[in-house]
């Protein structure tokens, strides 16, 4: 419940965020710690355990099509040149990604629009630290049938001194067993032991993945934050009146903003406004950059040109395997439980879901490769024509997690893309280097290595085998870190050229290429923007 209404008097609050995600939520705990009065505004849905749909067959509690009335916690966005996967829903990304946690290696320090600009490797080691701790990342300590196929992959890369678990954000107690908060001196909530069900990506059923509403979110919200969710912010206006005697420095956003949501999952689209001192825009990449697209239009003009621009993947590749091994259980363990780097530029991880979750061998087709449209789709055919049992085993498959190894690779090469108002949505465009590709020879010949280890049969999403399109569950980039905003959107403190008292906070600051999962980086470089900000006289 809202306890502050526009009087008129003052400011609604300190601090309005939009998403609830990575960068939102350790904005919203930093600011609340720091004695601000904090909103985070949320379009997706609150979430309880046992609200998350057992499998990713559930259609309506998985996907996030709210046009269709699904209200679900996953998004499919396909563009031109990417498909694009996110997360919806209090705790954004969290709630469906995979835990995993590494570490950027050095070269994602010193390259990309924010080199140079500062010390970024020795000024963000701390902020990784306390990441780290905030989001309880610990080894995995249960390696699966499907790391031991990776292990083995590893191997025969000559790899296996590099080949290790993961460090993932999961509680390991006994099995389903509730204990009090073991992460913050009891000051968290209760929790329960991991089994090591594989159904990370459709969201923790038992209490044991620690998702931003168990951490980073929940003690904001204990300190006093206000999280109104399935509204979705559609405005951000600079305010021309003192709101509470504010000077007007010339800077537009100097006497606060006016934000404007809608809701989000309702028939009825009710519009209501909040005045705030301040805006963290933290919806991810396709949130933040597709609302200042819009506003840059009408209430944010001088937004840097290079909004949208420096989109980046971790230039990702997904294959998927399907075992003929009907002994084993791919699906057993937590979602990515293991991870080796094949050569200096890349690492591949084995990512599962939980038995029963197949929904994904619907969109699979035969791996194929070639440049032109028309090929692939000749190979394809001739696919089935000449072995038609593997894909017909597939398709019958009784458990398709069970038998099946996602392989998700992934590499530091640059590549960007731009993204610019489309009629209905956004789309992409080429920016620099080449396109992402869904064909990498190394990823299939990581794709067929595996298959002969698991006695199966590679294959691949039907986008990324007809259309050449590769799906990314990585996109980063849109508002990166510029010396200025010829170079950038935001400064190193995140702060948006061009407006006081505006940030942006999550994946669309990323200013360089990870080459590995990222949401560590966007939660260690969100606590290091909120280092930067005062606390409340
Ligand atoms: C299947 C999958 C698995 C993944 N696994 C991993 C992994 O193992 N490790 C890893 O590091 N990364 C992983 N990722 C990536 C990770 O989830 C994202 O990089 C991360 O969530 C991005 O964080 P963010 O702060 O940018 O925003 P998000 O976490 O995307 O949160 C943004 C939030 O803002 C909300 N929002 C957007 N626009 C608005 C608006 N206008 N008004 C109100 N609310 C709005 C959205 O609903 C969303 O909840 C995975 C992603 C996917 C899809
Ligand atoms: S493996 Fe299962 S119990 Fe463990 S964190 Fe993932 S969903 Fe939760």
């Amino acid at each position: 419940m809202i306890k502050m209404i526009n009087s008129g008097m003052q400011y609604d609050f300190d601090y309005i965020i939009v998403g609830s995600g990575f960068g939102g939520s350790v904005s919203a705990m930093r600011l609340t710690e720091k004695g601000y009065r904090v909103l985070v505004i949320e379009k997706g849905k609150r979430w309880l355990p046992d609200q998350f749909p057992e499998t990713n067959w559930k259609l309506r509690r998985w996907l996030w099509m709210p046009l269709f009335r699904f209200r679900g916690i996953f998004k499919i966005t396909i563009m031109r040149h990417v498909g694009i996967l996110s997360g919806v829903g209090v705790g954004g990304g969290s709630l469906m990604y995979a835990n995993t946690l590494p570490r950027p290696r050095e070269t994602f320090f010193q390259s990309g629009s924010w080199a140079g600009i500062a010390d970024w490797k020795s000024d963000l080691e701390p902020h990784y630290t306390e990441a780290e701790r905030m989001l309880g990342a610990t080894e995995n300590p249960g390696l699966y049938d499907s790391d031991e196929a990776l292990g083995n992959v590893a191997a025969r890369f000559g790899k296996s001194d590099q080949f290790e678990p993961t460090r993932v954000a999961v509680f390991f107690g006994e099995p389903e067993q509730e204990v009090p908060d073991p992460f913050f001196d009891g000051e968290g909530p209760r929790r329960s032991g991991c089994n090591m069900c594989g159904g990370c990506m459709t969201g923790c059923r038992y209490n044991a993945k620690n998702t931003l509403d168990k951490n980073y979110l929940y003690l904001a919200e204990k300190e006093g934050a206000e999280v109104l969710a399935e509204k979705k912010v559609i405005g951000v206006e600079p305010l021309t009146d003192s709101v509470s005697g504010e000077p007007d420095t010339g800077e537009e956003g100097s006497r606060g903003y006016r934000v404007i949501l809608k809701d989000s999952t309702g028939l009825y689209k009710k519009r209501t406004r909040f005045t705030t001192r301040n805006v963290i825009l933290a919806g991810g990449v396709l949130g933040t950059v597709r609302l200042l697209l819009n506003l840059r239009r009408s209430s944010l003009p001088a937004i840097s040109d290079q909004l949208g621009a420096q989109i980046r993947t971790n230039n990702e590749s997904l294959a998927l395997v399907h075992s003929g091994q009907k002994e084993k259980d791919f699906s057993k363990g937590v979602a990515i439980g293991s991870i080796f780097p094949p050569d200096k530029d890349s690492h591949i991880e084995p990512v599962r879901y939980a038995s029963g979750s197949g929904f994904w061998k619907l969109m699979g087709v035969p791996m194929v490769h070639g440049k032109s449209v028309l090929g692939r789709i000749m190979k394809l055919i001739w696919s089935f024509i000449s072995r038609p049992l593997p894909w017909l085993r597939i398709y019958f498959s009784r458990d398709f997690a069970r038998e099946s190894v996602i392989l998700l690779f992934m590499q530091h090469i640059d590549s960007t893309l731009r993204l610019k108002r489309g009629l209905i949505n956004m789309r992409s465009t080429l920016s620099s280097g080449p396109a992402p590709s869904a064909s990498m020879p190394l990823a299939r010949e990581l794709a067929d290595a595996t298959s002969e280890e698991v006695e199966g049969h590679p294959f691949v999403m039907v986008t990324e085998a007809v259309l050449g399109t590769p799906l990314t569950a990585h996109i980063l980039g849109g508002c990166v870190i510029g010396k200025d905003s010829t170079e950038g959107v935001i400064d190193q403190d995140h702060k948006v050229f061009g407006y006081e008292n505006l940030y942006v906070c999550d994946g669309s600051a990323i200013s360089a290429n990870p080459g590995v999962n990222p949401a560590l980086t966007i939660t260690a470089m969100t606590e290091r923007a909120m280092s930067k900000i005062p606390n409340k006289e």
